[in-house]
């Protein structure tokens, strides 16, 4: 499931929620002071952190193993498709 940054308007407390897309993701409550957080939108870099496969460090190893690239393409296909 996809993960969303929000930001409060009223404490600026920053967090992250894993949500539902079946949800209404665009604006949460705030954890810190239970006020309206808005869904803030990253740069396209920081969408894939953690995934490990867009990334500079395991390139390398997607290079000694095609398949683990192909797999990665199969379950990206699976999360969005
Ligand atoms: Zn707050």
């Amino acid at each position: 499931m996809p993960t969303y940054e929000y930001k409060c308007d009223k404490c600026g407390e920053e967090f992250e929620l894993v949500r539902s897309m079946k949800e209404d993701v665009s604006s949460t409550e705030c954890p810190s002071c239970s006020y309206k957080a808005e869904k803030v939108f990253s740069p396209p870099g920081l969408i894939f952190k953690g995934k490990g496969f867009y990334s500079v460090d395991k390139h390398n190893r997607d290079l000694k193993d095609p398949n683990i690239n192909k797999k990665a393409r199969q379950q990206d296909a699976k999360r969005y498709g």
